[in-house]
């Protein structure tokens, strides 16, 4: 693939800018502002503030299929530990890598707005994707109505992989997330006259014990599902008895029918144990969901075909399913077209291989960790080519 010359310089810059300026969910302002500046000298017609603050560019050469391209932008309220010279400096950070998807999005945008091809390319740039809200809110704007509609969705994500090398997988890809905030209400006291309260830490404490039975005793050993509770809130001093207790649960699944029984069986043992302490009934609110990702199979097929002739299939490696959650499989799901969604790395090779060869993959810093930050390169030139690579596989020649 021929580089403009300058350009993987210039998209570091942006990168680096990227990451010094991180921006929280639905707040990506000034990250749009870039992608918008970016677009508009490359012919895109350039449409912003799509459901919140997401940036749509469409590039027209004639009939032929629609082929759209996602990245997400959103940051993450993680105090950066990079110690690098382009680390945030405030208490929020890209410890997801969304500035690189962001940044490798741009350059695929610049490559594929100077090669021939025919029909439409859409660049979406997602707001909002870490509360899984992104993609809908910009599905709810019209996406598909107002601008031309997809024939399929490409996306990615920087993961804990070896730069240089792309990791792919065709069906259920990511599991779906559903989170619940729970509030055990009891009845306050001192802590001398524990017979005179009811004492909603030990309800807690007891079910969040319980809870842990879910998936080992109820999922069949054959499927797959995580329950964590990751949020456990009560009381302010030591001899006060509080009124309440909260818990916050998420829980991640592969298949509709095991997220409903996991989901039932959170009921039923937060209820059962709030009414066996003699407290009223809790409350339960479900709240944000992302959905099971799917990369369809044939699509799948098809354009992992051309990252090998692109990149020779010594630089693939495939992948399990992962227990994170992405909200891209949303644009497929509305516009009513395969979603197509892989991984590509970021570390260190000789340390990933490592770490493979040891099993102690728990040493490398995964996405959401403050020590989370990609190598520049290869990665950014990898992302832009996977992208481009994946799009031309798509669009008409
Ligand atoms: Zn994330
Ligand atoms: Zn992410």
């Amino acid at each position: 693939m021929t580089w403009p010359a300058g350009l993987a310089e210039e998209l570091a810059d942006v990168y680096r800018d990227l990451h010094r300026h991180p921006e929280l969910s639905g707040h990506e302002d000034r990250t749009a502002s870039v992608v918008e500046d970016a677009l508009r000298p490359l012919g895109y017609e350039v449409t912003t503030r799509v459901g919140g603050t997401g940036v749509l560019g469409v590039l027209r050469r004639g009939d032929g299929p629609v082929v759209m391209l996602r990245a997400d932008m959103d940051a993450l309220p993680v105090a950066e530990k990079t110690g690098l010279p382009y680390a945030a400096t405030g208490p929020l950070m890209h410890a997801c890598g969304h500035d690189m998807h962001t940044t490798c999005l741009i350059g695929a945008a610049t490559l594929l707005a100077d090669m021939s091809w025919k029909g439409t390319l859409n660049v979406v740039f997602q707001p909002a994707e870490e509360l899984a809200a992104g993609a809908t809110a910009m599905i709810d704007d019209g996406l598909f109505e107002r601008f031309p509609k997809p024939s399929v969705v490409l996306g990615q994500h920087v993961a804990p992989l070896p730069a240089g090398f792309v990791g792919h997988g065709e069906g259920p890809l990511m599991a779906s997330s559903d989170s619940a905030e729970i509030r055990i209400r009891g009845r306050g006291g001192h802590g001398s006259r524990p017979e005179a309260t009811v004492d909603p830490v030990l309800i807690a404490a007891s079910t969040v014990v319980r809870l842990q039975s879910i998936v080992s005793r109820e999922v069949p050993p054959s499927e797959v599902a995580v329950l964590t509770v990751g949020r456990m809130q009560a009381g302010t001093k030591e001899n006060i008895i509080p009124d309440e207790a909260e818990l916050g649960v998420n829980i991640r699944t592969y298949s509709a029918a095991v997220r409903d029984r996991v989901r039932a069986a959170v009921e039923r043992i937060v209820r059962a144990e709030a009414a066996a302490g003699g407290a009223p009934e809790p409350e339960i609110t479900w709240g944000v969901s992302a959905p099971l990702l799917v990369s369809d199979p044939d699509a799948t097929r098809r354009t992992v075909a051309a990252f090998a002739e692109h990149f020779g299939t010594e630089r693939l490696i495939p992948m399990p399913t992962v227990a994170a959650s992405e909200d891209v499989g949303n644009f497929g799901a509305a516009a009513g077209v395969p979603t197509v969604f892989w991984f590509w790395g970021g570390l260190e090779p000789e340390r990933v291989f490592a770490a493979f060869q040891s099993g102690d993959l728990g040493s490398l810093p995964s996405n959401h960790s403050p020590e989370f930050a990609p190598l520049i390169e290869p990665t950014l030139t990898t992302g832009v080519e996977t992208l481009t690579t994946a799009a031309l596989a798509w669009l008409g020649r």
